[in-house]
Formats: C-alpha cells, sequence, structure tokens
C-alpha cells in the first residue's frame, strides 16, 4: 500500500497557522493564576454571542453535556418532564441521542433526506405527539438544517427548537431564525456547540457551550453545570460539573476569529471537488450558500472497494457515520418502536457514506489531484 499522500487530518498542521495567538492565550490564563471561570471564559461567551447572535452563552465542558445542559434545564424549568419525546434526527452522531436520553426524555427518530443526509422535514409532523415536547434539528457535515417547515410544526404544536451546532459553526440559514438572525446556532430556542478538536473551530480537548435566547434556560444551564448551585454553597439542582477550562475558553475564544475563513476556505475546496469529480459512482452533496463543510461527505455503493482504491491511491478517508444510533448496542431497544424501525434512508446512507480530506491540510491542488484518482476509480 502506497504511503498516505494526502491525509484526511493532521491536527498540528491545521493549528500551526495559529500558534502564536494559542500561545499567547494560553500564557495569558497561566500568568492569571485564574483556573476556573473568570474574564477568559466570560470573555469567549460575549464573542460567541455576537457571532450566533444570542443574547446568552455559557461555557461547558463540550458539546454532549451542552446538548444534555440544554434538556436537562427545560426538565429543571418545567418546560419538559420525563417521559416526554424531542424530535431527533436518525441520521446524526450518537452524541444528539445521548443528549436527549441522559435527561430521562424519549428520541423519537425521524429519517434523513437522500439529499441533504439531514432530517427530512417532511416527516417531522407525522411523528409529534401530545407527548412532544421540542425537535432538535442537527446541521450535519455542516450543511444547515433548517426552514419554514420546521419553524411552522414547532409552531403549531408549541414545540421548543433546539440546534445541535456541534458541525456547524459559522453557517448561514437562507431562512430567518426564530428570533430574525441567520447564523445557526441562534436559529431556535437553544443550541450546543462543540469545540472538539477535529470540529471546524477546534480547542486542544475537550470544549463547548450553550446559546439561547432565554435568560431563564440560561441560569438553569450556568447552575446546572456548576454542582447545581446558584451561589455558593446553595444547590437548586442535583447539578454536575460541565464547566469549560478558561484555557480552552481563551484558544477557542481566539480561533473564533477564524471561523468565517475556515468555512470559506472549506466551501472553497468542496467547489473544487464538485467541479472536478465526475464520475457517476460517486454521488456528491450539493453546495450551498452558507454550508460550511465540517466533513465532505460523498456516497459510493461499493465503499469497501472505493475506500481500498482510495487508501492504495494515498488519499485519506474517513466514514461519518458507519453505525447509525438506532443500531447501537445502547438503543437496542429503540429498534420496532414507532418511528425507529423504518429508517431506510438513515440506514442507506449510513453504508455509502465516505468522507474526503477537507480541512487547511488539503490544499487546492491536492483537491484537484484527489478528484482525478476518484475519477479514474
Ligand atoms: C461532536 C458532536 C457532538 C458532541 O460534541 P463533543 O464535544 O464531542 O461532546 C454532538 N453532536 C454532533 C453532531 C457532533 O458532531
Amino acid at each position: 500500500m502506497e504511503a498516505i499522500k494526502y491525509p484526511f487530518l493532521d491536527l498540528g498542521k491545521v493549528n500551526e497557522p495559529y500558534m502564536d495567538g494559542i500561545r499567547e492565550a494560553v500564557e495569558r490564563v497561566v500568568c492569571s493564576g485564574r483556573y476556573i471561570g473568570g474574564a477568559e471564559v466570560e470573555a469567549f461567551e460575549r464573542r460567541l454571542g455576537e457571532m450566533a447572535g444570542v443574547a446568552y452563552v455559557v461555557g461547558v465542558s463540550n458539546g454532549l453535556d451542552a446538548l444534555r445542559l440544554i434538556l436537562r434545564g427545560y426538565v429543571e424549568l418545567g418546560v419538559m418532564k420525563a417521559g416526554d419525546e424531542v424530535i431527533v434526527p436518525a441520521n446524526t452522531y450518537v452524541a444528539s441521542v445521548l443528549a436527549v436520553s441522559d435527561a430521562g426524555l424519549v428520541p423519537v427518530l425521524v429519517d434523513a433526506s437522500e439529499e441533504t443526509s439531514n432530517i427530512d422535514p417532511l416527516l417531522i409532523e407525522d411523528a409529534v405527539t401530545e407527548r412532544t415536547r421540542a425537535i432538535m434539528t442537527v446541521h450535519l457535515y455542516g450543511r444547515v438544517s433548517w426552514g419554514g417547515e420546521i419553524k411552522d410544526i414547532a409552531r403549531r404544536h408549541g414545540l421548543k427548537i433546539i440546534e445541535d451546532n456541534a458541525q456547524a459553526i459559522g453557517a448561514m440559514s437562507a431562512c430567518r431564525g426564530l428570533y430574525g438572525g441567520y447564523a445557526t446556532g441562534g436559529l431556535g430556542d437553544a443550541a450546543g456547540f462543540s469545540f472538539y478538536p477535529t470540529k471546524n473551530v477546534g480547542a486542544l480537548g475537550d470544549a463547548g457551550a450553550v446559546a439561547t435566547h432565554d435568560k431563564e434556560l440560561a441560569d438553569a444551564v450556568m447552575a446546572l453545570a456548576n454542582y447545581g448551585s446558584n451561589r455558593r454553597y446553595h444547590n437548586i439542582y442535583q447539578g454536575f460539573n460541565c464547566r469549560m477550562d478558561p484555557i480552552q475558553a481563551a484558544v477557542v475564544a481566539y480561533k473564533l476569529g477564524f471561523a468565517t475563513r475556515e468555512g470559506e476556505e472549506r466551501r472553497g475546496l468542496a467547489g473544487i471537488y464538485c467541479t472536478h469529480i465526475t464520475n457517476p459512482k460517486i454521488r456528491l452533496p450539493r453546495l450551498e450558500e452558507g454550508h460550511v463543510f465540517h466533513q465532505f461527505v460523498v456516497h459510493v455503493e461499493d465503499r469497501e472497494a472505493f475506500t481500498r482504491y482510495l487508501s492504495a491511491n494515498g488519499v485519506g478517508w474517513d466514514v461519518h457515520y458507519a453505525v447509525p444510533p438506532h443500531r447501537q448496542p445502547c438503543y437496542a431497544d429503540m429498534l420496532g418502536k414507532r418511528y425507529s424501525g423504518v429508517l431506510e434512508v438513515t440506514e442507506r446512507l449510513a453504508r455509502r457514506c465516505v468522507s474526503l480530506p477537507i480541512t487547511r491540510c488539503t490544499s487546492v491542488e491536492d483537491a484537484i489531484a484527489i478528484s482525478e484518482i476518484i475519477n479514474a476509480f
């Protein structure tokens, strides 16, 4: 097998151009002597709030915790209670679903649209029952999952809309959010962000954030993330320790300034792939305004042969995701239940998806060369 000439991802290289800013941010925190909470976390929260167009941001430990805290917050506030249902796309990373079940809520999975890989908005209303309290929308691969249908269904049935914005920081919707903005993470009632190192804006470890337009929810999330305490030695909830590390806050706040440029670069590479890959065996994603291409995912019937071919020709690749949440052992009891048995599109996408290199480790010339290799498959 040939050595990998076009690596899928090299995080050291991704962070290289930011080294001076990162070093300065880390040094500032170390010298400040403040290692939990404080000015660095608050500055990060303000910055992300401006970017997403939301009034309240709470920095937290990671993206899963961000989503868990939103749902637990709604439960503590009496907006939802154990056994209530939350609609979640079947085609997502398992964390979206884990957040729902962790809060004692029931994830109701809705199949994907073949065209977008995101939740099929035309299937959502059928899944609504008298127990439904929220729709979680996931902007998978950085493609915005938002539109009139989701807003109308939520309004008609009095549902909250929660965004899983882990993969779509900097993405822009073509359709206004509930509060008038267009940036993902500010479209619905509340959103979870992840700064996991491989995400479009990555920390140097785990980090995440909750963004919301709802002050009560923000206060509940802040308390829950801090042992359930809203003032010192006063615990109003049975909470957790899910605080954001100030070193990560300082690094991420610095890197947020480059999110738009990162998104443009990724869209540029996606454009190259979309114009240069002409092999009819490869189904390409649709290019869209505002899509930030966290992953560039193609679909191919014989994935086994295709990925073997890519490796043999020095092209790095990955699969996001081979096993959908409802096929994971931890959700074995979901199979056969309503809206969880027939998730045909999700299962087909899971069998066929392949992610191609699309970070700053990949140059325009690389993307053209990779396209040519793929055309010869
Ligand atoms: C990464 C990711 C999460 C979880 O974020 P972590 O920071 O890794 O906990 C949740 N949802 C989606 C769609 C993700 O891609």
